[in-house]
């Protein structure tokens, strides 16, 4: 959705003038510099639309200069804004306030990947396929998977404690950082964490800077935890008349003592996009597509798939699938990844949600969404990772004027969302697209005590203001 928000309005900083831009060139090196019009705007924007160019972009290639530029930025009281690749989805890394983009792109290095301790060290800016490939060819696994993973960064996934299709076996990108370098705010270095599986030493500080969507520190370096690569997957799909059926599915097989290594899925209004790659005929009368995944040695993840394909078709499912090599298996996979982008280019006005709801709940919550369309005149495409009850739910309609009353549509789901016990954010975060939502979820005392570890961070809130709250 085009948002033509002022951003300035909550913002008093000083702009970049000449002399704090030749006092940055001369702090940073003319090389990681970037200025001029056409260059910035590659910089404004997210994979939102909220768009602001930046005054000036700095692409490092160290900690050092991060640190020179934090320092400047408490001296002059400009803002700075880190940025991974740009791919989020709620405008995090849009420099809402102007002042410096920091960029992380140029901070790509895979700096170790050790098979006999299990840890990769990496820079922040590396691609997260990259390090998946580098670690696969080693015989281990970086299990988080954002189905953005070719175009985002690993630096951008802990920033957001991304998740992915591997979530429901194997956690997010938190559950994989072990530690962390970070330059704060002030311009201090400090590293978080440990290199070990273990640590309870103080504070998990390392932990905090996860999530935290780059308002408490750029983190410069990460110390991720690799497992043994799974021998062998299993794929399969299946179709049912509708949603509800669909989800039913889906808590029988998590509580039936199954643990799939993915269960993604679509509604109908999905289904209707992406038709044209799919070749099965069921297609056709189907309400819902559900995709499973078991990995392991290959013996067991035979029969376990076989079982979640019986408790497919016990709970109504029309047809089962099964992936009978990889190529089938990426046919399947390209459906699922295609979906958003063809709803975002078929919609003249989309808005994102990333809400989860208990498992258990999940069945009676979509239940629901028919009568929200009808109520705000919108249609909403509900596709995303069933096992851990995350549904993205792109909220759509036809009248690009129509932004008001979808507006109250998504305020009225996510007060659905946290009445079923659920949270209005799985893995996107709340960025600035979000805040005006933070209060559904979080009561004034935690607000308020998240706000006083920000200024404890940060009290010049030099470090990508705006963000989350105000
Ligand atoms: C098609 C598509 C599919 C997606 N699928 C998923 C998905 O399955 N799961 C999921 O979780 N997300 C998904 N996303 C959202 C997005 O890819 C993730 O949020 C990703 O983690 C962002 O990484 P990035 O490098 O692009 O970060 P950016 O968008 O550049 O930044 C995101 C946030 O991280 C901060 N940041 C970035 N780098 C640093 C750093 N080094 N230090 C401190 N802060 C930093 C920024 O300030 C900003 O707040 C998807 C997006 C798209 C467009």
């Amino acid at each position: 959705m085009k948002v033509s928000r002022s951003f300035s309005s909550s913002c008093s900083y000083s702009s970049i003038t000449p002399e704090i831009a030749e006092h940055i060139r001369q702090t940073v090196g003319e090389e990681s510099v970037i200025t001029g019009h056409e260059k910035l705007e590659a910089y404004g924007r997210d994979a939102t639309d909220l768009i602001r160019l930046p005054e000036l972009v700095v692409e490092p290639q160290g900690a050092d200069q991060i640190q020179a530029l934090l320092r400047l930025a408490n001296e002059y009281r400009f803002p700075v804004t880190p940025r991974g690749l740009g791919t989020g989805l709620t405008g995090g890394s849009v420099p809402v306030c102007g002042g410096v983009l920091l960029s992380m792109a140029r901070m790509n290095r895979i700096l170790s990947v050790d098979p006999r301790n299990m840890i990769a060290v990496v820079e922040p800016g590396v691609v997260t396929a990259d390090l998946k490939k580098v670690a696969r060819a080693k015989g281990l696994f970086y299990p988080p998977d954002p189905a953005s993973l070719d175009t985002c960064s690993i630096g951008g996934n802990a920033a957001t404690n991304a998740g992915g299709p591997a979530c429901v076996k194997y956690g997010t990108t938190r559950n994989y950082v072990l530690g962390l370098e970070a330059v704060l705010p002030n311009g201090e270095r400090i590293m978080a964490g440990v290199q070990t599986r273990k640590g309870v030493v103080g504070y998990d500080l390392a932990h905090l800077i996860v999530g935290s969507e780059g308002t408490l520190g750029v983190i410069t370096k990460l110390i991720l935890k690799l497992i043994p690569h799974p021998p062998a997957v299993s794929t399969l799909i299946s179709f049912f008349p509708d949603l509800p059926s669909t989800m039913e599915a889906v808590t029988a097989i998590l509580t039936g003592g199954h643990i799939p290594s993915a269960m993604e899925f679509m509604d109908r209004h999905c289904l209707e996009l992406v038709g044209d790659l799919l070749t099965f005929e069921s297609f056709e009368r189907s309400g819902a597509f559900l995709l499973l995944e078991a990995d392991g040695l290959p013996v067991m993840i035979q029969q376990e798939i076989e079982q979640m394909g019986e408790i497919c078709l016990t709970h109504g499912a029309l047809d089962v699938f099964l992936a009978p090599d990889s190529h089938r298996r990426n046919k399947m996979w390209e459906v699922r990844k295609e979906v958003s982008l063809r709803i975002e280019h078929h919609s003249p006005l989309y808005v994102p949600e990333d809400v989860v709801v208990p498992i258990g709940r999940i069945a009676e919550f979509v239940n629901g969404l028919p009568l929200f369309e009808k109520r705000y005149t919108m249609k909403i495409y509900a596709f995303g990772h069933a096992g851990d009850g995350n549904i993205h739910l792109n909220i759509t309609a036809t009248d690009r004027n129509a932004g008001p009353r979808i507006e109250q549509g998504i305020s009225a789901l996510l007060r659905e969302v946290l009445s079923l016990g659920g949270t209005i954010s799985g893995e996107h975060g709340i960025g600035f697209a979000k805040k005006r939502f933070l209060p559904l979820e979080l009561s004034a005392e935690s607000i308020f005590l998240q706000k006083k570890i920000k200024n404890i961070f940060d009290p010049l809130h030099i470090l990508n203001p705006a963000k989350i709250f105000d």
